[in-house]
């Protein structure tokens, strides 16, 4: 239950509608029951009275028209304004919750797989819609409206009132406690198998090619219908004691209209002839107290899962950023632009250094290639400069100052970073483009540099720039996607490049064709190029080989090939 104070103070958001959300709920419960307990007195003592009699008709059947009334338009603006309210408070957590992921990225949401991310940011956010609609309101306000009538009947008869209020507040109790437990055993569970369905079923469709090419559609198969087996045969055993506490409360509730009966037919009610009328008007309001009991055991069973849910969202809010970017030092260019020292870093989960004791000095407008085998610690070294994750060891200074010291915008603005895997989103060419610049990028540059990295052939579609790419749209071949990222990167104003393999997967001719691109494009700037390839290495003022997360070699073209068994002449020998 613990795990739930945190959402319900959120809820304190949205104070005034849902305190007025919570009035309206009780304006309906109690006309509901005070119109079946004025009917049921109305309908006996009209009876007794018979035609003709001076009975007074006119006030309980307006009030019993008030009430049918007053019960409508309460339910109505009840739902409408708590409906609102919740949805608000919803809206206003997924913000909190998004804006908590953000800054985890990459290092902490890496252990979270992509479609688990979207189902608590969604599914659990959505389930914990029920914790004011479903169990606070309703519980509040059955509470109160229990108290009001007691008190109202009690004018009629002290002791059959307080019999009603007891027995329903104690079932007020004991319903809601004993579900609330056997409840608990399913929450985790149900929302855990709805989860795992979700994102197994995504992993199904995204992986259809491979699926179907190793004919392995079957095994997936296997394992989804496992899960949903499982989910199943859980919804079931909750659905079952859904069934008991509806048996039960029907159970009460037939007892209560027994004894209000029973008890009511031995009463004095001092006034002998509409006695009968006071006998109903209990029986009713008994009867009526069923609309309060019943949703009971049902709301406490589903807790569980609300719990759940919020344990899940908590999860996520409660991670704290392996980064942080706090300094605020002003970017001021330096001849020795970046400085690593001793560094050393091991990925969070693994055991093994990615970079041990590195050490690399580099110029303003130098270029410098990275060589080494793969899983040398290349990527990772670029992954620090942008801080995707801090090193365990030494020192990483930008301009002579660590870092660490700048703040979140200075740094992004003087790196440009191609990764080795480029993202192409489910948008239009124009956008995939435009959000390499801050600054509004003309259709005519764009089109020029599709040109440039030949990617002109994409224009000829007739919907030009605004052709539609990725998810839903103009598939992308591989070594078309590298020249995509390319063209950001010849769109983007930052003075440092760091660029992850930038011509994996394109022919000789193309990649000379885009080194030329890039090496031009970077005459006034830095660079960082990780590669694989040979090409265009006499043009670069040095290259690093990093292996196993060491820097074992570093100097010109010239200087390396004439090292004897140096690892980068016999790499030359080799291609
Ligand atoms: P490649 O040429 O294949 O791209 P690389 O030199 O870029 O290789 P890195 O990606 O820097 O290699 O990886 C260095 C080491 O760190 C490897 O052993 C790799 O398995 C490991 N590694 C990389 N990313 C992670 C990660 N996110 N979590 C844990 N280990 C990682
Ligand atoms: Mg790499």
């Amino acid at each position: 239950m613990r795990a739930l104070l945190p959402f319900i103070r959120l809820f304190a958001f949205a104070k005034l509608p849902l305190i007025l959300g919570l009035i309206l709920m009780i304006l309906g419960l109690a006309s509901s029951m005070g119109l079946l307990t004025l009917s049921g007195w109305f309908l006996a003592a009209t009876a007794i009275a018979g035609l003709g009699s001076l009975f007074n008709f006119f006030y309980p059947s307006a009030s019993v028209r008030g009430l049918a009334i007053g019960r409508t338009v309460a339910r109505y603006f009840e739902k409408w304004v708590t409906h609102d309210a919740t949805f608000r408070v919803l809206a206003n957590l997924r913000v909190q919750v998004f804006e908590k992921i953000i800054p985890l990225s990459p290092a902490v949401l890496n252990r979270y797989r992509n479609s688990e991310l979207l189902n608590r940011l969604v599914s659990d956010v959505d389930t914990l819609d029920s914790l004011y609609l479903r169990l606070l309101a309703p519980f509040f306000s059955a509470v109160l409206v229990i108290i009001a009538m007691t008190i109202g009947l009690s004018f009629i008869h002290t002791p059959l009132a307080l019999g009603i209020g007891m027995v329903l507040l104690l079932s007020l109790v004991l319903i809601p406690t004993t579900f609330y437990r056997l409840g608990q055993q399913f929450g985790k569970p149900l929302v855990q198998a709805r989860a795992t369905y979700r994102t197994q079923f995504l992993e199904f469709i995204q992986t259809q090619a491979e699926l179907l090419l190793f004919n392995a559609e079957n095994q997936i198969k296997a394992k989804m219908e496992n899960t949903e087996k499982h989910w199943q045969a859980t919804q079931e055993k909750e659905a079952k004691l859904g069934g008991f506490s509806t048996a039960l409360s029907l159970f009460i509730n037939g007892l209560l209209i027994c004894a209000m009966l029973w008890f009511g037919s031995q009463a004095d009610f001092g006034d002998d002839e509409y006695r009968a009328a006071f006998i109903a008007l209990f029986t009713f309001a008994a009867l009526a107290a069923f609309e309060i009991i019943m949703p009971l055991g049902a709301t406490f069973l589903h807790i569980g899962q609300v719990i759940a849910a919020a344990e899940r969202v908590t999860d996520i809010v409660e991670q704290q950023p392996l980064v942080e970017f706090q300094g605020e030092e002003k970017f001021e260019p330096q001849v020795r632009l970046i400085s690593a020292k001793n560094l050393s870093f091991t990925y969070p989960e693994s055991k093994n250094l990615a970079l041990d004791t590195l050490t690399l000095d580099l110029e303003q407008r130098q270029k410098i290639a990275i060589l080494g085998k793969t899983g040398s610690g290349k990527s990772t070294l670029l992954q620090l400069l942008v801080r995707n994750y801090d090193p365990n060891q030494g020192e990483l200074l930008l301009a002579g100052k660590p870092i660490s010291g700048y703040a979140e915008q200075t740094l992004r603005e003087q790196f440009c970073f191609l990764t080795q895997r480029v993202y192409v989103f489910s948008d239009t060419l124009r956008q995939n483009l435009q959000f390499a610049s801050h600054d509004k990028i003309s259709d005519e540059k764009m089109i020029e540099v599709l040109n440039q990295v030949e990617l002109g052939k994409l224009l000829t579609q007739p919907e030009g720039l605004d052709l539609w790419l990725g998810d839903g749209g103009r598939p992308l071949s591989g070594g078309e996607q590298r020249r995509l990222g390319i063209a950001r990167i010849l769109l983007n104003a930052a003075p440092i490049l760091l660029l992850d393999e930038p011509t994996e997967g394109l022919d000789r001719e193309t990649e000379r064709q885009i080194l030329r691109l890039i090496l031009q494009h970077t005459e006034n700037k830095t660079l960082i190029m990780v590669t694989h390839r040979l090409t265009a290495l006499e043009q670069f003022d040095k290259i690093c080989v990093i292996d196993e997360g060491k820097l074992i070699e570093q100097g010109d073209y010239k200087s390396l090939i004439k090292k004897e068994e140096g690892f980068f002449k016999r790499f030359v020998e080799r291609v």
